[in-house]
Parts: structure tokens; C-alpha cells; sequence
């Protein structure tokens, strides 16, 4: 019996289940009985994004991998809506989050894929881990807010996971809308959401800058996660406060980072130059097209390797020409920018069509 106790973290677990149980019946019933307010619907969408937000941008890219500055009340901010997601404090979850970063994949690794789906999404919540010091985490606890959090957390998650909510609808006579839609229900929706980073975006997507851990790139889980379904990025550049790097790529967390930075409430964005994830990512376009080919069981010849290196250095150095006459823009002029742009663009275009295979191989 003592060791049951200590194995398995009761109340988590009963937490876990009971959230989602009582959202979706009792959102249910409301639905069916009296029927739920627009204004409730829009304080659980509401709850939704402020407490994803706080998650990705605050926990995650803000306190665990400090990959920017935030002003106090942006500070303030992730931390109240942050505990509403019940997720733990930022000191429990950046250090759990670090130790994920460190020694992804292995025994360490507090969700780790390599020890199965479920386990990476939930089952690792259900152990007991009271005994643990949270480390690695000195920063944070030199935090006063931060450390505050942590001092209070159960309190400030309850007044702003449940009690804020059901404050909020009372206005409009709707308290028990409150707490089963945007309390309950919505901090199960939270859950989930956070969980599939760890569980899905390790599981199944692309690889394009490293295959040497097991995170993946997948649009479809940056969908509902506010953008961190780039994850193979994110692992090979956790420095980096973006987690989708092209324009087109949803990421609402990198979204909201830029526009608290446009009105000077966040600075110091840190991004990882774009000749290192280059770098990164035509070692990977190589692997694939030397896998490719092998798979064929073509030899592959000198003038192979020869035309491989030719292209890569054209790439590089066009790459390098562009961003050092970008720097002394005003000295050379925008004709001489335009066209080292264009060079890169052209050497760019014929060592993708070369590793896709559109050109001969050898
Ligand atoms: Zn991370
Ligand atoms: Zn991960």
C-alpha cells in the first residue's frame, strides 16, 4: 500500500480525468437544458487563448528558454493566465521543460517519446513526483514575480483557472456556464494541447534540420498548439524565439511576441542567423537524397560528390555575399543587393532541384 502511495501522483491524475469528464458532460447538459450565452462562449474562447498563449509564449519561450525580454506587465500576465492552465508553476514546468531540452530521448527525459505515446502525452503526469526538487531554475527563482507564483500557485491557478471565469459570467447570469465551460472544460482542452507538443510533435512530422532527436515539423499540430508545431526547428534552435520561421508558417505565439515588442513591451527577440539553419537544413537535404539514392543501389560516383560540394559552396557563398552587402546596403547601393539576392536565389534553386533528384545525380 506505501508504495502505491508513492508510485502514483493521486490527485494529478484524479484532476486529469475528473476536468474533461465534468467539462464535456456538464457543458453538455447546459447545452441541451437552457443552452449557453454567446458572452460565455466568448470568455471560454477568451480563457482558451490567454492561458495557450501564457503557456507558449511565458512558459515556454519566455521563462524556460529566455529566448526574449518581456516587460513587467506581460511578465504579470503569463503568470496569472498561465496558472490558469493548471500546468504547474513556471519554476516546475521550465525545469521539467529544461531537463526535456538537455536529455530529449533518453532515460532523463521527463516525457520521452522513446518511452511511448501515452507516456509522452499523459502518463508521465500520473507519477508521483513530489519528492523532486525542481533544478536548473536558479534564474527563475531569482524572479521575485515568478518566485511569487510559485509561493502561491495553487491559490492564484484556482482564482484564475476557476473562480475568474465564473465571476465573469455571473454578469450576465451564467456562473455555472463559467466554471464548466471556460473553467473546467477549457482547462482540459488546455491540457491536451500542451500535451500533443509532447507526445504528436515527436511522433509524426518532417525532420528538416535534424534527425538526431526525435522531434518533428508538423503545420497540422502548430494549428491547435498557437504555432509550436515546428518542434524539429525548435529542438535544433531552442535559443530562438520563433518557432515557425517562414511568413506563411502559423505561429500566433511569434504573432503576439512581435506585436508586445512593436508597442515596447518585449525586446532582445533573440533568432538564430539564417546561414546556421541553412546550414543545418542542406545537411538534412543531403542525408535524404545520399538515402535515396542508396536505396536504388546506385554508386555513387566522384563527379557525384564533386557537383554535391561545387553546389553547396555556391549556396553558401552567394548566401554569405548577400548578407554581408545587405549590411553596407547604403555604401553599394540596392542594384548590387538585388542581384546577390538573385545569385543566392539561383544557387538556392539548382541545389534543391540537384537533392530532390530533378537533376541528374551523377
Ligand atoms: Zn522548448
Ligand atoms: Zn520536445
Amino acid at each position: 500500500m506505501e508504495q502505491t502511495k508513492k508510485k502514483y501522483a493521486l490527485k494529478t491524475t484524479i484532476f486529469l480525468f475528473a476536468t474533461p469528464i465534468i467539462g464535456v458532460i456538464g457543458t453538455g447538459a447546459l447545452l441541451f437544458t437552457r443552452g449557453i450565452p454567446l458572452n460565455t462562449w466568448l470568455v471560454y474562447l477568451f480563457m482558451t487563448a490567454a492561458t495557450g498563449l501564457a503557456i507558449t509564449g511565458g512558459y515556454h519561450r519566455l521563462f524556460s528558454h529566455r529566448a526574449y525580454k518581456a516587460s513587467l506587465p506581460v511578465k504579470l500576465f503569463y503568470i496569472l493566465f498561465g496558472a490558469a492552465a493548471f500546468q504547474q508553476s513556471v519554476i516546475e514546468w521550465s525545469s521539467d521543460h529544461r531537463i526535456h531540452h538537455r536529455f530529449v530521448d533518453k532515460e532523463e527525459d521527463p516525457y520521452a517519446i522513446t518511452k511511448g505515446f501515452w507516456y509522452a502525452h499523459i502518463l508521465w503526469l500520473f507519477e508521483n513526483r513530489d519528492h523532486r526538487t525542481p533544478v536548473n531554475v536558479n534564474d527563475l527563482y531569482e524572479d521575485k514575480w515568478v518566485k511569487f507564483q510559485d509561493d502561491h500557485y495553487y491559490k492564484i491557478a484556482i482564482f484564475m483557472g476557476f473562480i475568474f471565469p465564473t465571476l465573469l459570467c455571473a454578469l450576465w447570469g451564467d456562473a455555472l456556464g463559467g466554471l464548466l465551460l471556460a473553467g473546467s472544460f477549457r482547462i482540459a482542452v488546455n491540457h491536451h494541447m500542451t500535451f500533443f507538443i509532447n507526445s504528436l510533435a515527436h511522433y509524426k512530422g518532417d525532420q528538416p534540420f535534424s534527425d538526431k532527436h526525435t522531434a518533428k515539423d508538423n503545420w497540422l499540430i502548430a494549428l491547435f498548439t498557437f504555432g509550436e508545431g515546428y518542434h524539429n526547428f525548435h529542438h535544433e534552435f531552442q535559443a530562438d524565439y520563433r518557432n515557425g520561421i517562414r511568413w506563411f508558417d502559423y505561429d500566433p505565439t511569434k504573432w503576439l511576441i512581435n506585436t508586445f515588442a512593436f508597442f515596447g513591451l518585449a525586446s532582445d527577440r533573440k533568432t538564430i542567423s539564417e546561414e546556421q539553419i541553412l546550414r543545418k537544413k542542406m545537411i538534412m537535404d543531403e542525408k535524404a537524397l545520399r538515402e535515396k539514392l542508396e536505396s536504388k543501389s546506385e554508386t555513387l560516383s566522384q563527379g557525384f560528390e564533386e557537383r554535391l560540394e561545387a553546389l553547396r559552396n555556391s549556396v553558401q557563398e552567394t548566401q554569405a555575399k548577400l548578407i554581408t552587402l545587405k549590411a553596407v546596403k547604403e555604401e553599394v547601393g540596392k542594384k548590387a543587393v538585388k542581384e546577390a539576392k538573385s545569385d543566392f536565389k539561383v544557387a538556392l534553386n539548382t541545389w534543391k532541384r540537384f537533392v530532390s533528384g530533378d537533376l541528374a545525380p551523377v
